[in-house]
């Protein structure tokens, strides 16, 4: 297929205001791919080169992007420069510099979507010396053969800011439409990607295989598997009434990890499903030793003073991530995982299985003790006996507890009953935080306008409808070196319009592709005609009062991660009952 063809789509996709209009466009475009291409159209959409998992990273920076629509375009890079300040987006530099081929005699080849795709993987294979050179290149490569449409969104891809915002959710509906011209498949497509985490690879089966192919998909040992969510009740009595006897485990504040073990080889995979084995090295090594030969394990890892025993909160956790030196952090912040779930043993797929069967099977491998421990668990049906446990915990620094449905299997990809969390904020006042998805920001007056930014406007998703819907202005909790970078990062994700996927009354000085999650907090849950989370033509929307951000963005989130419409309306209600 043309790459001309995917540039047209785009710019209808990057001009919409409306997620319908913007599901239609998308199942159009999937239409009118050969099946040989789907998934590399499915990568480019979300914005990857591979799914998120194999980590692959197309390491262009702007400058290197600069050089190469100088290179490709024969323009002096002063010239392009002077025209980046002006425009503030170099897909746009690209699309005005492109296509003029006025120079030479014969037209270039038009680009294929597989060469353009191809070039992109070229580019972030390549490493080692002469690395920059060579993707400077590649990618001018492209650019000089490219219309300018075309131009425009290779330039912006290249530097991770196609902006289009699509989400997971849309591409499943529009891939179903695409096959069958409804939504009928959705349900198929989605469990499949929950077993493997690869969109790409599941649209390519579905088009080259059929449907059948899709109830085929199995648990595969390397390839990540969409990890099971909580939902929240505000009490033990609550959690009883709700799912009977269950195991109730302690909630560990670290870092979740999926851990596989293929032969000798082994992959750590975060909540977001990214490759994060290289973080973690004491934790490879523990894999390593254990008998199964094949093994997929949840936990949370912490780290804990290795005098006194104590586990130290995610925050010291996490210093590993942002420091070079791992092996040094290892041995002055040991790590200890606590193991909660097992999801595959020697070709077993134990998903399906009972949670008991499951817990059963984990403490024959697991032992308390050991760097790689079973999580803390009782089973009872007493609402007093879990408070009793949940206390012991909260009292041990803890965050709480997880009740957990003793016949639940494993449910890849989904937030239920199955598991149910339990923290001490949940009672009396809602000091719960919510994660929320940034969609534009207002200059603001006074002291803050210096900045340029003075407020952020932010939203909840809204599962059914797959859009975000506003519930906050939040104006408060970073510091001003934080609004000043926030500014920044807000800028590059500017578009100019409201994007399709988002349901707002507000209107901000800027809107941003919704992107970026934040935590904040709030002193409660209110009712307010300003919003639209909730909203219906009856009722007003949710609204959060004296919301502050308590974290910057984050990254282990994705905007559908955001606590969505229903649970706001759970906690609404839940801040009158206790
Ligand atoms: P979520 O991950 O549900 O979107 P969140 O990131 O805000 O929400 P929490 O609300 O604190 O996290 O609770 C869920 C997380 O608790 C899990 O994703 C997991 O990382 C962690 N956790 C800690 N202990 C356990 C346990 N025993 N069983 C399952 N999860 C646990």
């Amino acid at each position: 297929m043309k790459f001309a063809i995917v540039a047209e789509h785009f710019e209808k996709l990057e001009e919409t205001t409306k997620r319908l209009e913007m599901f239609e466009i998308l199942s159009q475009l999937f239409k009118k791919t050969p099946h040989s291409d789907i998934d590399k159209l499915i990568y480019i959409c979300q914005e990857r080169i591979k799914p998120a998992y194999e980590g692959i990273e197309i390491g262009m920076a702007e400058r290197m992007l600069e050089k190469a629509i100088a290179r490709a375009t024969g323009t002096d890079i002063k010239k392009v420069k002077e025209l980046y300040k002006k425009k503030g987006d170099l897909g746009l530099v690209a699309e005005a510099l492109s296509g003029k081929f006025k120079n030479k005699l014969i037209k270039p080849k038009e680009l294929t979507l597989a060469e353009v795709y191809d070039g992109f993987l070229k580019t972030a294979k390549v490493s080692g010396v002469g690395a920059v050179d060579q993707k400077i290149s590649i990618i001018a490569g492209l650019l000089s053969r490219a219309n300018p449409k075309e131009a425009k969104y290779i330039a912006r891809f290249v530097i991770g800011r196609l902006r289009l915002g699509i989400g997971d959710p849309t591409i499943m509906d529009s891939l179903s439409k695409a096959k069958i011209g409804d939504r009928g498949l959705r349900e198929k497509i989605e469990r499949a990607y929950n077993l493997c985490s690869d969109l790409g690879f599941v649209a390519k089966t579905l088009f080259e295989k059929g449907e059948k192919a899709l109830d085929k998909f199995k648990v595969t040992p390397g390839k990540p598997i969409r990890m099971a969510l909580a939902e929240r009740l505000p009490s033990s009595k609550d959690i009883i009434k709700k799912i009977g006897k269950c195991a109730v485990e302690a909630k560990y504040d670290g870092f979740r990890l999926q851990c596989h073990k293929v032969g000798n080889k082994v992959f750590l995979f975060s909540r977001n499903l990214e490759n994060m084995t290289h973080m973690f090295p004491e934790i490879v090594s523990e894999v390593k030793k254990l008998r199964q030969k094949n093994i997929i394990f949840e936990g949370e890892a912490l780290a804990y003073n290795d005098a006194t025993g104590e586990l130290y909160p995610f925050q010291v956790t996490i210093t590993r991530k942002r420091k070079y030196e791992i092996e040094k952090i290892a041995e002055e912040l040991p790590l200890r995982m606590f193991v909660f779930d097992l999801l595959y043993v020697n070709g077993k797929d134990f998903t399906p299985e009972k949670y008991i069967t499951r817990r059963k099977k984990l403490e024959s491998i697991f032992k308390k003790g050991e760097i790689l421990q079973p999580s803390a668990m009782i089973v009872t049906d007493d609402p007093k006996e879990m408070e009793k446990f949940f206390e012991q915990e909260v009292s041990a620094g803890l965050e709480g507890v997880m009740a957990k449905r003793l016949d639940a299997p494993y449910s890849a990809g989904a937030r239920n009953y199955n598991w149910i969390k339990l923290k001490r904020s949940y009672r009396g006042e809602l000091s719960d935080t919510i994660d929320v998805v940034i969609v534009g920001y207002l200059k603001g007056r006074g002291m803050r306008a210096k900045f340029g930014i003075g407020a952020i406007l932010v939203a909840v998703y809204d599962k059914k409808e797959d859009v975000f819907k506003t519930i906050a202005k939040v104006g408060s909790g970073f510091s001003e070196k934080q609004w000043v970078e926030l500014r920044e990062m807000l800028d590059k994700i500017a578009i100019k319009h409201r994007p399709a996927r988002v349901d707002s009354e507000i209107k901000p000085d800027v809107w941003v592709e919704p992107k970026y999650v934040i935590t904040v907090r709030a002193d409660e849950i209110t009712r307010s005609p300003l919003h639209t989370a909730g909203k219906t033509e009856k009722e007003m929307g949710y609204a959060l009062r004296f919301p502050r951000a308590v974290e910057f963005i984050r990254f282990d989130k994705t905007p559908e991660d955001a606590n969505t419409v229903n649970e706001i309306k759970k906690m609404y209600k839940m801040q009158f009952e206790h």
